[in-house]
This record gives structure tokens, C-alpha cells and sequence, in this order.
């Protein structure tokens, strides 16, 4: 049977063809490269490496992705030249390693043929159980095992999952006949079923096949295979793995076709010393250090994960079958410690003995990555390095997921298991397409399932949270939900779900679509209603894994915070300093807007420093309290930015409000003239001297108010502007109304002053916004001189401090040497500069053009979200540039949403920037973001 790779060929052959023939295209278990995932697929590639480092694998082969773009491009759809020769010649290997042989009516070898690609897509394609079962091999089965059922069972399986698969059949015609029976037999579960039902079922089954097909089932077992290597290749183009793909963005750079794993089979189903499982190496949900997953006894593959039964946890298995737990332990050990990274893994234990299956990097939510990658590491199963690069930045948000309010206490309406963490809320549907309209339409859903499927997904992409009625934490909807980091409760036995009647029913009452639940991923526990949630706090795996990565990382990270209260929080985050105060904020008070009003509508200086006068102090205090809670860390104070008319009222609203209180003159001058009349009537009536006319005080409040109004609307007028973002704002109205710059100024150092004094270490920065010209800075350092002198003498000190500027205005970078002069720091208004450097207005490009730019491929990104290298970036490299080489000291850094986003982080770092300043909440995602950046460049730090 050993056909040479090379079959005879004629001289004259194409170059094309004799290297496919050339090529190897079926690899066994002992020889395929573990780690050539491409060419074996990820299930294939494990399988060979758990062949070779030892692990109890059953004997097999893997056919390559190769193989399958081959067939696929092939019209007529026959199997590569030579592949079903070689597929032959391993048979026989897996025959001689079993001492069972394929198709032989005594001692048959039964196989499983199982999809895999580069990429792990769970459920998307298919596999196939029990292949090899025939009217005849299925009598030497039941032989063989003494086990009539099991034959049986094993049969109804195998002509299912052919059926489906490699026939197409639809699904529905079998678990209806197999409800039948069990009804009849008057059964719950599966394992009720005797062996007289279960042959019933696949005579039913066999008869179902014939009607759909018009053929009869296949009986050759070649015949089988190769069906099923063809249906699990065509089921790489399946609509549910094209949708898959197209969702998560899987490019054949990635993952180009599926190989196929023909692998002797193992049987769970043997009886109560038999089982199977699947497990991860750690608590996938929280990260621990203990065996995690399920299993079930005398069961075979699917029923696991398809929630056909609800499975035991491992630990059961520990008081049922202590050896081989025993077992288990030691296959966790030997993944472990082989992989270096979590494993999830499949397993079957057949008769006492331990066979694994599967396994692959396991997919964990961030608190897991977290504590793992930090455990690991000091278990020094991965360096720090490793355990930084093991995760990703963006991940770290999903930490900063919301709780439930303990504050909250209600009483659950249904309980199911803990199987994605996280709450949620939202209306419940149930069914994946009512959840992706409403969804779509902005709703926000939670999926109620009785258990999902696949065909499932987009419903999951459109919901807060899922919640299943069966199945367990490792379950399909488990195992998406986590993978895409929303709460998920599964198994919640108590709910019955009609999807027809679009209800739930718990006990006696019923939930109705559109009626309002809250999921709680990390208990279980399934509430009416909306529940309040909480912002969650840092674990202590957490501030390990971030100071290590402080360690590693050269670009600071530092926090915008405006309020004291902003700052506190800043410093949980880890920030080093806050890199952008804005001043503007703190006026917004509802206590302080009627003060920065009157600032705004004096017409003169002398006018102004009244309501200056009553704002110094008060933002002094703002001051001394951020630079105290910062200590000795910098602060840096934007002073004054935004257009001063986005105090006022527009207007619009003024003109309303002028219309109502000239309608209350006219009504109050009314009821005055009524008094007036009465009381003239009054005199004359008792011939009394006649009294002075009304004197209305009430109409003179109103008159006062219509003026006041009026100069505002005059106000508002003259201040209005065609584009305000380009208008008379930052330093030019610093510069022309300069008693508001000197005010803040002042402020800013008499708070550092105080601060001194008390022997506080405060590190203030003065940042001008929107310079475009180093003249600009000139003036404004003048202010800063003057009160600075003022004050040292006044209190005897010497101020430390520093003064710099924003660099917003493209101008600003072409004139970067220039303001390095003046300026000891350099911060980059990425936001502003974007706008300047593309001449967009971010809002509009948002609503109006930027996705259609982003669909067509116009530009990468929306650079407003990610840093605009090619752009933005050269520009800001230039003022890096120009502006050391005035100033080899130029601090340098960014603030702005681009902080914070793990991208534009990495360009920062090449930029040479010193640091990066976001919001808070970001701020853990920039540390991890700026190790990561630093880590990239050495060569030698790899997974
Ligand atoms: P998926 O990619 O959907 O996980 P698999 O190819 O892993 O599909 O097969 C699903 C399940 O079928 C496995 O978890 C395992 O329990 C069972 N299975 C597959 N091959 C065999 C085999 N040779 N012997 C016993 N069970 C098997
Ligand atoms: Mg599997
Ligand atoms: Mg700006």
C-alpha cells in the first residue's frame, strides 16, 4: 500500500502539478511539526506535540490545510492526487497501533474525522464520531465490548452526525425521532434509554437518511471516510464560518483552510468507568490556581458542551474516580508546564484509562489573564516580560467593568452558574434575531436562551449579557460570552423559555419580551429589573502586574483630572502626575458660573476685577488641594482655553427669556395701575387727601432683570463667531482680556506658595494653550515673571515650577525650535492638531464622511481614535525634533484621547515622547500599553 510520494510521472508534466504531487499533504501524529499551525491547524499542530512530548494521545493522522485549499479550488471536487493513498497507508499505522482494524466485522477500528484551522473557531465547522460503524462492523463492536448498548448508542450517534454533516440532514428530523422514543420509554435523559430504544432509533435514523438522501446509508467504510474528509473541507466555506470569519476579521493570512485529524476513537460511553470532559489548566473565570471543568460519566464528546445533560465539576471526579483525577492532575502539570501558558483541553477517559484529545491556549477574561500571567511568572513558568506581553492593553479595560451595588440588596429571581463575570442589564429577548434588531435599533438586550448554538452568535454581539436555562461554564454560551468579555449565567434551571410566545416563565412568573432583567456573571444570580453598578476596585494581581510593567516601560504615564476628587482617583489608577488640568472646568460650578459671568460681561478691566477678585481665591483653592493630593508629583494647569462664550446662554434662549419677562412687566404694571385706581377710588370715596401714586417695586425688579438681560443677549451677540473652535480663544484671550490669565496665574503660584510653606512638595506646570507663535509665550512668561517676583518677595521664597506649552496649531510645530526658547515642556493637543492637520472638524467628519473613509479604505483609521502616523505623527516628530535641538532637556508629551489608546501609545514611545497623559480609567491600559511599546524593541523577549 506505501505508494511513493512521487507516483510516475511523464517528463512532460507541469511544474504546477508534479509540486503538488511533490507536495506532503497527510502528516501522523508522530511526525506533523507542533508548531506549524498554518499547515495542521491548531487542533492538528497540539495533537502531533502532545504525540511527541509524551501525552496519551490515540493514534491518528492530520490531512493539511493545504490539502483543503487544494480541494476547495478544485471544481470537479475530488481529494488531491495521492492524499487518499496515504490516508490508507496511515489507516493501516492507527490499525497496527490499536490492534483493531477498519471495516473488520470482528474487531472494528472506529474514527473520529475532525475539523481544525489556524485558528481556534469554536463550533463553526464540523467533526464526526464513530466513523467506521456499519450493519456489520456494529455486531463486532457490540462483540468485542459485550456491550449491546453501547453499540447501539454508538451507531445512532455516528448515523446522526454523518447524516448532518457529510449527507446533509437536516438536524430536526433526528432529535425528533429521538424525542419520540424517549417520550415512549417515558425517559428524561439519554442514558435511560436501553439498548432495544437506542436501536430502534438508529433503524429510524437509517430510514430518515434513505427518505432525505434516496440512498441508503453508506456501508463501505472507505466510502465513509472520505465522504467525511470532503464534508469537513467544504465545511472551512460553510455560511457559518464565512460569517465567523468576516466578523472577527479573519484574514487567510491568519487562517487559510481547515485540516482534517483522523483519530482513533476512545469511548466515554463505555459505561460508569468511562467519561468525558473538557477542562482548563486554571479557574478561567478568576484566574486561580486549580483544575477547572467538567465532566460527564458514560458520555461521548458533544454532550459536554451541547448541555445535554448537566455535567459534574472536576472536583467530583476526585471522590469518583481518585485515580484517575490523579491522572488528570498530572496531564494539567505536563500541559503547563509544556505550553507555558493556560491550557484548555479535552479529554475521554475509556475503562479507567485517561486519553487527551485536544487542547489549545485558553481563552480567559482580564481578571484571569491577569492573575495567571502574574502567578505564572512567579512560578516562573514565564519571565515578567512574558507575563506583560501575554496581555493585551485593551484587555485591562474590561477590569473596569461594573459590579452589581452591594448597596442593592434583591432577592434573585432565578439562579443559574457563575459562567462570564460582569453585570449587566438590559430587555429580555429570546432569540438571536429579535436581540439583533432590538439591538440594533439601540436597545440594550440580555439573550435568553434555553441553551445557544452557534447559529447564535450575532444575537450575542447585539446583547449586554446572555442567560441560558442548560448547559454549564463550559458551555457555548459560556465559552463566547467570556471570549467576548460580557456576563454570561448559564444553567439557570428554573426558566423556561417559549420562544413562540416570546416569554420566560420562573415559577409563577412570566418575563415577557421587553421586560427589563439584570444578569450578575460573577454569582450567578438573575434579577428583575435594573440594578445599580458599581466601578470595581484593583486587585492586588493587578498592581503587581502594572508595577512590573512601570518597571519595564520608559514613557511615564500620566492622568487628566480636573477636580481634587479626579486627582485622588488619578493616583489609584498609578498615574505619575496629571498631565492636563483644565482650569475651564472648575468655572462650570453651579456656585461659580454667575461669578465667571459677571467676569465675562464687564466692559472694562477695572469692571472685571471685581468678579476676578472673587474667583482668585476660589480657584487657589482648587489648586492647593490637586497639587497637595499630587505631591510631590507634577501637576500640570492648561490655563484658560475654550471660547469664553460657552459660559453664556445663546441666543437664542435669551431672546426666549427676554419675551417671558417683558410679558411679566406688562402683567405686573397691569396690577399696579389696578392698585393705583383702587385706592384714588378709596380717597375720593371717603374724601380723604389723594395718596401718592403706587410705587411698584416689583416692576422695577423685572426692569432691572430685562436690562441685565439685555446686555448679556448684547454680549452674547458680540462675542458671537463663524467657527469658535478657530475663534478668539487660549492665548489670544489671554492676551486681550490679560487680567484673566494674570488671575489664574496668580492663583496657580500662591497655592505652590502655600504649599511650600507648609513644607508640601508641589510640582506645578504652567501649559499656554493654542500658541502658534513664540511671541505669544513671551507675553505671557511676562505675566508669569511679574507675579512670580511679586509673590517671592511677598512670602520670602523661592518658587519652583515649571512653564510650557500646548502644541495644538500646526504653526506651533513648524515653529518648535522658536518656542522651545520659552517653553520648558512640550504637551500635544492631539485632538486639536488632528482637526488642523486634516482641516476637519472632528464632529461633523464623525457623523458625516469618516465611516464611509473607514468602509472604502480610504484611510487606515478614524484618526481621531488612533494616532495619525503618517500625518499627525510627522508633524509632532519634526517639533520633537526641532524643539530638542534648542532644548536637549524639552520635556514632552501627549494629552488627549490618543493617551490612552495602546496604538497611538506605541508611536508616542518610538517618538521618543517622555511622557503620555489620558483619562483616568485609561491610565492602566497606557502603563501596560507603554511596557509593551518598550518591550517590542528588544528581539530577544518572544512567547
Ligand atoms: P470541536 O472542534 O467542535 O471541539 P472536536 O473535533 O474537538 O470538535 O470534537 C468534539 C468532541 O468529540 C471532542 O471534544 C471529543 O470529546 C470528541 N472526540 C473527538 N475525537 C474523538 C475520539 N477520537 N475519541 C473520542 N472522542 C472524540
Ligand atoms: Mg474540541
Ligand atoms: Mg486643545
Amino acid at each position: 500500500m506505501n505508494t511513493p510520494d512521487t507516483i510516475e510521472l511523464s517528463q512532460e508534466a507541469s511544474l504546477e502539478t508534479s509540486s503538488k504531487i511533490n507536495q506532503k499533504f497527510v502528516f501522523s501524529f508522530h511526525e506533523g511539526d507542533g508548531k506549524n499551525k498554518q499547515l495542521l491547524g491548531g487542533k492538528g499542530a497540539n495533537l502531533c506535540e502532545m504525540t511527541q512530548i509524551g501525552l496519551n494521545v490515540p493514534p491518528g493522522f492530520v490531512i493539511s490545510t493545504e490539502a483543503c485549499l487544494t480541494y476547495l479550488a478544485d471544481p470537479g471536487r475530488q481529494l488531491p492526487e495521492g492524499v487518499l493513498e496515504k490516508v490508507k497507508s496511515q489507516m493501516e499505522k492507527v490499525e497496527s497501533a490499536t490492534g483493531k482494524s477498519f471495516g473488520d466485522p470482528q474487531n472494528p477500528l472506529l474514527v473520529s474525522v475532525r475539523s481544525g484551522s489556524a485558528l481556534s473557531m469554536p463550533g463553526m465547522m464540523d467533526t464526526i464520531l464513530n466513523l467506521g460503524l456499519n450493519s456489520e462492523t456494529l455486531q463486532g463492536l457490540i462483540q468485542q465490548t459485550k456491550n449491546e448498548r453501547f453499540g447501539y448508542d454508538a451507531y445512532r450517534r455516528f448515523i446522526q452526525l454523518f447524516g448532518k454533516v457529510a449527507l446533509g440532514v437536516p438536524d430536526e428530523k433526528f432529535d425528533t425521532i429521538f424525542e419520540e422514543v424517549k417520550h415512549k420509554a417515558g425517559v428524561k435523559v439519554d442514558i435511560g434509554l436501553s439498548a432495544e430504544n437506542l436501536q430502534e432509533i438508529s433503524q429510524r435514523f437509517l430510514e430518515v437518511v434513505l427518505e432525505h438522501t434516496g440512498r441508503p446509508f453508506p456501508e463501505n467504510v472507505f466510502e465513509q471516510l472520505e465522504i467525511a474528509i470532503k464534508a469537513v473541507f467544504n465545511s472551512w466555506m460553510g455560511k457559518r464560518a464565512v460569517d465567523y470569519r468576516r466578523e472577527f476579521n479573519i484574514t487567510p493570512q491568519m487562517a487559510n483552510g481547515t485540516a482534517v485529524n483522523v483519530v482513533a476513537m476512545v469511548f466515554g460511553n463505555m459505561g460508569n468507568d468511562s467519561a468525558t470532559g473538557v477542562g482548563f489548566t486554571r479557574d478561567p473565570g478568576t484566574g486561580e490556581n486549580v483544575m477547572f471543568g467538567e465532566y460527564l460519566v458514560n458520555a461521548q464528546g458533544e454532550d459536554v458542551v451541547a448541555g445535554i445533560r448537566t455535567p459534574k465539576t472536576v472536583s467530583l471526579l476526585a471522590e469518583e474516580m481518585p485515580d484517575l483525577y490523579r491522572q488528570l492532575e498530572d496531564l494539567r502539570d505536563k500541559l503547563e508546564s509544556h505550553y507555558k501558558e493556560v491550557q484548555d483541553f479535552e479529554y475521554t477517559i475509556e475503562k479507567g484509562i485517561l486519553y487527551c484529545l485536544q487542547t489549545r491556549n485558553g481563552k480567559m477574561n482580564a481578571t484571569a489573564m491577569v492573575r495567571t500571567s502574574v502567578e505564572m511568572a512567579k512560578e516562573r513558568l514565564l519571565t515578567k516580560e512574558q507575563a506583560l506581553l501575554r496581555i493585551k492593553p485593551e484587555m485591562l479595560e474590561q477590569l473596569l467593568h461594573p459590579r452589581l451595588d452591594s448597596k442593592h440588596q434583591s432577592e434573585p429571581l432565578a439562579q443559574g452558574l457563575p459562567a462570564s463575570p460582569g453585570a449587566a442589564s438590559g430587555q429580555c429577548v429570546f432569540d438571536a434575531d429579535r436581540a439583533e434588531l432590538l439591538g440594533r435599533a439601540g436597545q440594550k438586550v440580555i439573550l435568553v436562551r434555553e441553551e445557544t448554538k452557534p447559529e447564535d452568535i450575532h444575537g450575542f454581539f447585539a446583547s449586554q449579557g446572555v442567560l441560558t436555562s442548560r448547559g454549564g461554564k463550559t458551555s457555548h454560551a459560556a465559552v463566547v460570552a467570556r471570549g467576548m468579555g460580557k456576563p454570561c449565567v448559564a444553567g439557570a434551571e428554573g426558566i423556561h423559555v417559549d420562544v413562540k410566545l416570546r416569554q420566560a416563565k420562573i415559577g409563577e412568573k412570566i418575563l415577557h419580551e421587553g421586560d427589563n432583567i439584570t444578569i450578575d456573571g460573577g454569582t450567578g444570580c438573575v434579577y428583575l429589573g435594573v440594578i445599580p453598578t458599581v466601578e470595581p476596585t484593583f486587585s492586588d494581581e493587578l498592581k503587581t502586574l502594572l508595577m512590573w510593567a512601570d518597571e519595564n516601560a520608559r514613557l511615564k504615564v500620566m492622568a487628566n483630572a480636573d477636580t481634587p476628587n479626579d486627582a485622588k482617583n488619578a493616583l489609584e489608577y498609578g498615574a505619575v502626575g496629571i498631565g492636563l488640568c483644565r482650569t475651564e472646568r472648575m468655572f462650570n460650578a453651579p456656585e461659580r458660573l454667575p461669578i465667571v459671568l459677571e467676569m465675562i460681561l464687564a466692559d472694562t478691566p477695572e469692571e472685571r476685577e471685581v468678579p476676578l477678585n472673587k474667583l482668585l481665591p476660589i480657584q487657589r483653592q482648587d489648586f492647593k488641594e490637586i497639587f497637595t493630593t499630587m505631591a510631590p508629583r507634577p501637576v500640570t494647569v492648561r490655563l484658560l482655553d475654550p471660547p469664553i462664550h460657552e459660559f453664556l446662554p445663546t441666543e437664542d434662549e435669551l431672546r426666549e427669556e427676554l419675551q417671558h419677562l417683558r410679558h411679566l412687566k406688562e402683567t405686573a404694571v397691569g396690577v399696579a395701575n389696578l392698585f393705583n385706581s383702587l385706592r384714588l377710588l378709596h380717597a375720593e370715596n371717603e374724601g380723604t387727601q389723594t395718596q401718592l401714586p403706587f410705587n411698584d417695586k416689583g416692576v422695577e425688579l423685572i426692569e432691572q432683570a430685562i436690562a441685565k438681560k439685555e446686555l448679556m443677549r448684547k454680549k452674547v451677540h458680540e462675542l458671537h463667531e463663524v467657527n469658535p473652535m478657530l475663534g478668539h480663544r487660549g492665548v489670544r484671550l489671554g492676551l486681550t482680556y490679560p487680567e484673566i490669565y494674570k488671575m489664574q496665574i496668580q492663583a496657580i503660584l500662591e497655592a505652590a506658595a502655600e504649599c511650600q510653606q507648609a513644607n508640601i512638595d508641589v510640582r506645578p506646570e504652567i501649559m499656554v494653550p493654542q500658541v502658534c507663535a513664540s511671541e505669544e509665550l513671551v507675553r505671557v512668561k511676562s505675566f508669569v515673571d511679574e507675579l512670580r517676583k511679586k509673590i517671592e518677595e511677598e512670602k520670602g521664597i523661592k518658587l519652583v515650577f515649571k512653564f510650557g506649552t500646548m502644541i495644538e496649531v500646526v504653526r506651533a510645530c513648524m515653529q518648535a525650535d522658536e518656542l522651545a526658547k520659552q517653553a520648558e515642556f512640550f504637551s500635544f493637543g492631539t485632538n486639536d492638531l488632528t482637526q488642523a492637520t486634516f482641516s476637519f472638524s472632528r464632529e461633523d467628519a464623525e457623523n458625516k464622511f469618516l465611516p464611509f473613509y473607514a468602509e472604502n479604505n480610504i484611510l487606515e483609521n478614524n484618526p481621531f481614535e488612533v494616532l495619525d502616523a503618517k500625518g499627525v505623527g510627522k508633524l509632532m516628530q519634526i517639533a520633537v525634533e526641532w524643539g530638542r535641538k534648542t532644548n536637549p532637556e524639552l520635556k514632552v508629551g501627549i494629552c488627549g484621547e490618543h493617551g490612552g489608546q495602546s496604538e497611538s501609545i506605541k508611536f508616542c514611545h518610538e517618538l521618543g515622547l517622555t511622557y503620555v497623559s489620558c483619562s483616568g480609567p485609561r491610565v492602566p491600559v497606557a502603563r501596560l500599553a507603554a511596557a509593551h511599546a518598550k518591550l517590542g524593541e528588544s528581539k530577544n523577549v518572544s512567547l
